[in-house]
């Protein structure tokens, strides 16, 4: 069997040989790979051709292919049956785990009225809290569009408004809603950004410029009172990485709470990811509504939705926002979420982001080499290259680079046994797993798929 058979027998009964549109080589040129095995940093193709994966499953695998600890609790979880459509105890655990781990995420507490107290009074933080967990509760679903669905629809249950504001380049997911372009003008009601998306479903959207606070300003000013929430990728990298400005999640945060909308920060992407609380840890601001997905399954499809408990309990079955799933919390996925999370470890964090930091200036350092304008992008762990000097703040900046350079560099690198994400467009994603011997063959490929990138023709 080859790849090129694969794609052909595949094309036939599935619509473009892929499941998702991204696998499909279609930016890159050629026949996408088709893989049957994968372990550690590696994953092998039907040629038997073993390539070290810089795609991790688009983020999920934090620890890498086939991860023991994982694998033994997914066979532990598969032994005792694979869905019940009821609670399982480890839902809870879950649950949990999350819940700690984004504990040092906080937001202000409205300042109650003070009593009136002693004059050598000393406040007692545990029995005034001034701040509360972002994250007090999570429901937990399948796939990250559903989570991101999901919280539109609280926010909007919450606050009885109709309006979402989000972001160009930010991917959310596929829900109809978010598959919205911006309009002729700022603070103008989106279009559909895909055919079967109704006018009236996309121009409930408003889609604003990355990074620009005039712009979040203008539509606040237009349509405030409309607004249920902004949507925002906790740090952008579903158009490459771009990662937000100083200060400009919390501008969100003070923006949408000084009109009453809610503040979702979408960290399906970089949730566990870029840190143990994904960006919010990094960057604590107060969300309103958090997402997560992809690492929290562990490579199974699990994702979920997390909020304080008053928000929270505005869904089924204690409040009037329905959302439900016949395998939501399913306990496999569960499993695997779990030992993912347990076995995530500072020494874990420790490694990917060295990991990232080695292989992103190995790839500039060859770039340069080569003479290839270019910029590295990188928010925490997550990084892309930009083939242009300025490094981008934006979508429309970042399609202003030299794409074209991206599809030779690209197959150069497959070549040498290196998958990249077949497009310029994506974060490169890297694993625990990525030992020393994995790094060494990047960084082996990427003179000649520099040199490959350099004499690329528009
Ligand atoms: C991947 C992704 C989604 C969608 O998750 P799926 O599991 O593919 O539905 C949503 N938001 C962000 C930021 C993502 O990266």
């Amino acid at each position: 069997m080859s790849n090129e058979s694969s794609f052909d027998q595949a094309r036939a009964v599935i619509p473009g040989g892929v499941n998702s549109p991204v696998r499909a080589f279609r930016s890159v040129g050629g026949a996408p790979r088709f893989m049957v095995s994968g372990r550690g940093p590696y994953i092998t193709d039907v040629e038997g051709r073993e390539y070290v994966d810089l795609v991790c499953s688009w983020g999920p695998l934090l620890l890498g292919h086939a991860h023991p600890a994982v694998l033994d609790a997914v066979h532990e979880a598969v032994s005792r049956g694979l869905s019940f459509g009821a609670s399982t105890p480890a839902e809870t655990e879950l649950a949990e785990a999350v819940i700690a781990r984004l504990a040092p995420v906080t937001r202000p507490l409205p300042e109650r009225a003070a009593a009136p107290t002693a004059p050598d009074d000393v406040p007692d933080p545990a029995r005034s809290p001034s701040a509360a967990p972002v994250v007090e509760q999570l429901r937990l679903v399948s796939t990250g569009t559903e989570a991101t669905m999901t919280a539109i629809r609280l926010a909007r249950g919450v606050t009885g408004r109709p309006l979402v504001v989000k972001f160009s380049g930010h991917y959310h997911g596929h829900s109809d809603g978010l598959l919205a372009d911006a309009g002729s003008g700022l603070a103008t009601l989106a279009l559909p950004a895909s055919a079967g998306v109704p006018a009236e479903i996309a121009g409930q959207t408003l889609v604003l410029p990355y990074n620009d606070r005039e712009a979040v300003r203008a539509a606040f000013a237009e349509f405030g009172p409309r607004i249920a929430a902004i949507i925002v990728e906790a740090a952008a990298a579903n158009m490459g990485v771009v990662a937000p400005s100083p200060g400009f999640n919390a501008f969100l945060a003070d923006t949408a709470h000084a009109a009453g909308a809610l503040l979702i920060v979408d960290e399906v992407l970089t949730g566990f990811r870029v840190s143990p609380a994904g960006w919010l840890g990094l960057e604590p601001v107060a969300a309103d509504i958090v997402t997560f997905g992809k690492v929290i399954g562990g490579g199974m499809p699990l994702a979920g939705l997390g909020a304080r408990r008053e928000i929270m309990e505005h869904l089924a079955p204690i409040g009037p926002v329905y959302q439900a799933g016949t395998l939501s919390g399913n306990p496999v996925a569960v499993a695997a979420g779990l030992a993912t999370l347990r076995a995530a470890d500072a020494a874990v964090y420790a490694r990917v982001d060295e990991v990232a930091g080695v292989i992103s200036s190995a790839v500039s350092e060859a770039l340069d080499a080569a003479g290839v304008e270019h910029a590295v992008s990188r928010a925490g762990n997550l990084f892309s290259i930009q083939f242009q000097s300025t490094l981008a703040t934006d979508y429309a900046g970042a399609q202003r680079q030299d794409a074209f350079r991206y599809g030779p560099f690209f197959h150069a690198m497959l070549d040498a046994g290196v998958s990249l994400p077949p497009s310029a467009y994506e974060a490169w994603f890297v694993s625990a797993a990525h030992d020393d011997a994995a790094v060494s063959r990047v960084l082996e490929a990427l003179p000649a798929a520099a040199r490959a990138a350099a004499s690329a023709q528009p």
